[in-house]
């Protein structure tokens, strides 16, 4: 690795966040996320869907809440909404390369889902090698430091004992569950609550321990490229909704002029062109 340190900040810690080192040959990665997909917005799966199957990228980041909810991975033993989906993704998985991060929506997603949708799961967070530059990847939640409810109802939903319990309950079960949780936070929306956003001294921290100047997330559907103290940058993805006006379906395209170089490479915001 030949990532140099950013200058005055020695790591507090050396964190195991996995590497990912793009193959030489990649010229384009897409990101997206937050499309909250959901059988009741067609508008939404159609325009992802058209994206999936007419991007040019060598891969594509789904960077967590591709889903609206998501109550455990033998969804898929039925036809329905969700093995559509799925079948988007192991179809676009023959021309390029799929990662998945779960978001805060959909962090029961598992390795049966991954293997129906021919995709491999990512870790949050993730660096990832690319056009001479480290890349932090994260869905942005655990950043969210002032939503402290929030924060102690991840760190009990992401425990292999919670997790556990939760997946021993019928699908019925769960989905009910899931319909109450989403009311809840339907309320808490409507309440006026504000919204956190990232943290920045947090977010320049795993910057650092990342060895990395720029973090790619989702989550707060706040789509900005914020420039931060020391020349760190924070770019945040869009969420998608078809249904607005304007509609929403965009994606975060990096294109490296030159494998393995940082000269000429750019980061646009593209509109994913609307099926239909
Ligand atoms: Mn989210």
């Amino acid at each position: 690795m030949s990532a140099s340190r950013p200058r005055n900040t020695a790591p507090t810690a050396a964190p195991s966040w996995p590497v990912l080192q793009a193959p030489a040959h990649w010229r384009q990665l897409d990101f997206i996320s937050d499309l909250h997909l959901q059988a009741s917005v067609p508008a939404t799966f159609n325009a992802w869907q058209h994206f999936m199957q007419t991007t040019q990228a060598d891969a594509v980041f789904i960077l967590g809440d591709l889903f609206e909810v998501w109550v455990g991975d033998d969804v898929l033993a039925a036809p329905g909404f969700e093995t559509r989906c799925a079948r988007v993704l192991q179809a676009a998985s023959h021309r390029l390369t799929i990662f998945l991060m779960r978001g805060n929506r959909d962090f029961l997603l598992g390795a049966a889902f991954a293997q129906a949708g021919g995709l491999t799961l990512l870790d949050d967070p993730s660096v990832l090698n690319f056009a001479g530059q480290r890349w932090l990847l994260s869905h942005g939640d655990a950043l969210c430091l002032e939503d402290t409810d929030y924060l102690q109802f991840r760190s009990q939903v992401r425990s292999a004992a919670w997790q556990q319990d939760f997946l021993s309950l019928t699908l019925a079960q769960r989905q009910q569950l899931a319909h109450d949780m989403r009311m809840q936070s339907e309320a808490r929306k409507y309440s006026g609550a504000p919204y956190a956003d990232l943290d920045e001294p947090m977010t320049c921290s795993w910057l650092h321990m990342a060895q990395a100047s720029t973090l790619i997330h989702g989550h707060t559907h706040k789509p900005a490229d914020h420039q931060m103290t020391e020349g760190l940058r924070r770019i945040v993805l869009s969420d998608w909704d078809a249904t607005a006006t304007p509609p929403r379906a965009e994606v975060l395209r990096l294109s490296a002029a030159v494998a393995g170089q940082t000269e000429g490479n750019t980061v646009q915001r593209v509109k994913a062109a609307r099926a239909e």
